[in-house]
């Protein structure tokens, strides 16, 4: 072969490999142009509707978003929706960063989709973070897993991985396993849908358990069989109880604990209770030491034992109270509002003269 030869062949295989580059460079581009494009034309419908006026063509955006989602799930009664209702049309907007996202597979989707009730339930929650959140949600599995990032998570997680099915990382899941079952699928993705660090991890993680019980498996299992997660749970069904499932889950939705202080402030005014109860919510010691909610109380009473000790009985008489008076079940749910029998606490107690007796 002259050398001639050689430098032509070269040539042609370099412009192969560059008009291959571009090819494949202008066909990932041109696919993250059209996200983005889809992204911001929905955000910009879920703008428009929450300022109370009407989307041109929503109606055949919407009749998609059902036709593919009865394709999907095969349910038709579910996801029924009334096409006057704005929160209605929003829900389904949400319902459609699910279905539109390519990362998901379609086991996922159908799971993730169990969530409409939950968007019906709370019509305060902010959609657009919600859309935006499921919209870009990735899922890497087992063998991606394995292979990208078995190593690092192994220092992280202490070197032992065995306990973990899955993990919610980065704005991403993880599967730690091959093949795991929709309770955990469903409890990660409800820490990646309103994805709120400033919580403390004891009312992220009793929130995920109840968001995953009600909203999508249906199945409440009592504390003796949640593993780790039973003094989470536990501390969380009391404070819905306490504060009203709304509170709650506005907390979440805001990324704050204001919510849940001001109705434990109106519970208990001017009282260094609710400080206590909060601030050792975030306490990791307290996490790792109490399994049950009494031992959360008994460890609260120490704390505030060892720095107060002339409040002392007011504060055990608030705690005592409050063990006492809140209805806690395993039985109940708390969150969804359609079976949900707890009220909260304040709503209870019908009376004005049992209110003014707990307020005074
Ligand atoms: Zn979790």
């Amino acid at each position: 072969m002259s050398s001639m030869n050689v430098d032509k062949k070269r040539k042609r295989a370099l412009k192969l490999a560059l008009s291959l580059f571009i090819g494949i460079n202008s066909l990932y581009a041109f696919k993250l142009y059209r996200d983005n494009a889809v992204l911001r034309n929905d955000l910009k419908i879920l703008e428009i509707l929450d300022s109370g006026e009407n989307v041109e063509g929503i109606d055949s955006i919407l009749d998609d978003v059902q036709k593919r989602v009865i394709e999907l799930t095969g349910d038709s009664d579910y996801f029924a929706f009334n096409s006057n209702s704005i929160e209605d049309q929003e829900n389904y907007i949400l319902l459609k960063s699910i279905i539109d996202n390519d990362n998901l597979e379609e086991k996922e989707k159908k799971i993730i989709l169990g969530y409409y009730d939950f968007f019906k339930d709370y019509d305060f929650l902010d959609k657009k973070q919600i859309y935006k959140q499921f919209y870009n949600l990735k899922i890497y599995d087992h063998d991606s897993f394995k292979t990208r990032l078995y190593k690092i998570y192994k220092d992280i997680l202490g070197g032992n991985l065995d306990k973990y099915i899955a993990v919610h990382e980065n704005n991403s899941i993880y599967y730690l396993v091959s093949n795991p079952d929709k309770a955990t699928i469903a409890h990660e993705s409800a820490h990646h849908m309103l994805n709120s660090p400033k919580l403390p991890q004891i009312i992220i993680e009793g929130l995920a358990v109840l968001l995953e019980e009600e909203y999508i498996s249906n199945d409440l299992k009592p504390l003796d069989e949640l593993g780790s997660y039973n003094r989470s749970v536990a501390i969380t069904k009391i404070l819905c109880d306490l504060v009203g499932s709304d509170a709650m889950i506005k907390s979440l939705n805001d990324n704050s604990m204001d919510p849940i202080k001001d109705k434990l402030n109106y519970l208990f005014p001017n009282d260094s209770f609710n400080t206590m109860f909060i601030d050792n919510l975030y306490d990791n010691d307290t996490y790792n030491i109490c399994y049950d909610i009494q031992s959360y109380i008994d460890i609260c009473i120490d704390k505030y034992y060892s720095k107060n000790e002339s409040k002392i009985d007011r504060m055990q008489n608030n705690l005592y109270y409050l063990i006492d008076n809140v209805s806690f079940s395993d039985e109940h749910h708390y969150l969804k509002k359609e079976i949900s029998v707890n009220k909260n606490y304040l709503d209870r107690i019908a009376s004005e003269k049992a209110k003014e007796k707990v307020l005074s």
